[in-house]
């Protein structure tokens, strides 16, 4: 089915398959909150900002770079709030097709379509697509849904 491997097709080099792809992409089914999901995933891209510094700091410190304890204690705080918000504005998205939490990546199996970016996890990779290719692909039910701008 159209949509449920995309890489196979977007991997190739010629330009009737850049076109069926471009094709195969617009007949998926638009996702039903999509520019929250956008909205979303920018937050997280922001949390991940944060813990990204907060790593950095925590480096600087170790090698002795004098880092201002209010901008340790400030980047801490906002990570952990903006992260309880990212969570909660999550753990709203359901899937339009499967009704399962599409952006909460629990333990269990993922579906056989379900996607990842080399080495990123399932919510990562989720993300990643939302970003920068508009689309993604429920990690339960492996149904693939387009979000536009
Ligand atoms: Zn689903
Ligand atoms: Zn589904």
């Amino acid at each position: 089915m159209l949509g449920t491997n995309r890489d196979s097709f977007t991997r190739g080099r010629s330009s009737a398959a850049i076109r069926w792809a471009a094709d195969a992409m617009t007949n998926l089914p638009e996702f039903s909150r999509a520019k929250r999901l956008i909205w979303s995933c920018r937050l997280v891209v922001v949390v991940w900002f944060f813990a990204a510094a907060m790593g950095l700091f925590v480096v600087g410190l170790a090698i002795g770079i004098p880092v201002p304890r209010r901008l340790l204690v400030g980047t801490w705080w906002a990570f952990v709030v903006w992260g309880f918000l990212m969570i909660a504005l999550e753990s709203t998205f359901r899937c339009d097709h499967c009704r399962r939490r599409f952006m909460i990546e629990g333990f269990g199996a993922k579906h056989a379509a379900a996607r990842r970016r080399g080495r990123m996890n399932y919510w990562a990779s989720a993300i990643a697509d939302v970003m920068w290719d508009r689309v993604f692909t429920c990690m339960y039910c492996g149904h693939q849904f387009r979000v536009s701008t």
